[in-house]
């Protein structure tokens, strides 16, 4: 699945991560549809990320890289997620580029 952009990415030449915010998320796996190497839904029914070597992190919260040709697909992610809980930052200060708290 793909969304066309008419800006060109934001962040695109920066190290980006990506979090989820456990306690919004609906279950419905779409971000596991757009990014299945960067999200997953675990056994309680949310998604979490995974980490750079394919490991599932279980801490509500955790944090991982966004692979820079995965970008398109995690930025998707955070815009389509019904629970507006995916949060992709730089990685340099943190600031929020996509998702609810992105300027
Ligand atoms: S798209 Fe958002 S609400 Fe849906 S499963 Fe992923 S993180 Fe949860």
């Amino acid at each position: 699945m793909s969304v066309q952009h008419e800006a060109p990415i934001e962040g695109a030449g920066e190290a980006l991560e990506v979090w989820i915010d456990q306690d919004l998320c609906t279950g419905d796996g779409i971000c596991v549809q757009y990014a299945p190497e960067v999200f997953e839904l675990d056994i309680d029914g949310l998604a979490y990320v995974k980490s750079d070597d394919d490991e599932l992190l279980q801490n509500p919260g955790a944090v991982t890289p966004v692979p820079l040709p995965l970008l398109n697909d995690v930025v998707d992610s955070a815009k389509e997620c019904p629970g507006d809980c995916i949060h992709v930052r730089r990685v340099s200060d943190r600031v929020e580029v996509y998702g609810p708290d992105a300027g």
